[in-house]
């Protein structure tokens, strides 16, 4: 099957989790996962980032404002990264380029990536349904390994920062912490 940059650089995002068309397709055996597996995000997601990276998150949030902002949290410091998404999607979703897409891919479980990060320049640090859908593929999670970290905005203004990982057979909410402003 031909892949163009473009859909390549949405890995991690929409288009290959449309792939899985089917929502009731991630009720699957991978729900079966047991601590320990692959599946189970680290512990060490289990409490918040330092001080800091949550201002440095927020500060980024801001900065892109109206539009989502994306990046990668690494063990010692945040991977930018630039929202492709078309110019009319930007304010409500987003897309990492092919570079920022093949540096996931590569290094999703080998520990060098903590978590995904984006912002929703105007609502809560909620999980949404597009959050859902883009964190499964084809009835399994999309880098089980590597936790969500949503910064939520009220006009564009961080006021929280939350982290999703994946526990046992869906993806759930691990910690939330609020922010004041950068
Ligand atoms: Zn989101």
């Amino acid at each position: 099957m031909a892949t163009n940059d473009r859909e390549l650089g949405r890995i991690g995002h929409s288009a290959l989790a449309a792939a899985d068309s089917s929502a009731s397709g991630r009720k699957s055996p991978v729900g079966k996962a047991v601590p320990g597996t692959d599946e189970v995000c680290p512990n060490r997601f289990d409490s918040p980032l330092s001080l800091a990276r949550i201002r440095e998150l927020a500060r980024i949030a801001a900065d892109s404002a109206p539009f989502e902002c994306c990046g990668l949290v690494l063990p010692d410091g945040l991977r930018r990264c630039r929202n492709v998404a078309n110019r009319r999607l930007r304010k409500t979703s987003f897309a990492f380029s092919a570079a920022d897409a093949v540096f996931l891919a590569e290094n999703a479980t080998n520990g060098e990536i903590l978590a995904i990060y984006h912002s929703h320049p105007a609502s809560p640090a909620d999980w949404s349904v597009r959050d859902e859908r883009d964190a499964w593929f084809g009835g399994h999670p999309l880098y089980s390994r590597v936790a969500r970290i949503i910064v939520g905005c009220r006009s564009g203004i961080p006021y929280e920062v939350a982290a999703y990982g994946f526990v046992a057979d869906g993806w759930r909410q691990i910690w939330r912490v609020s922010v004041s402003e950068p």
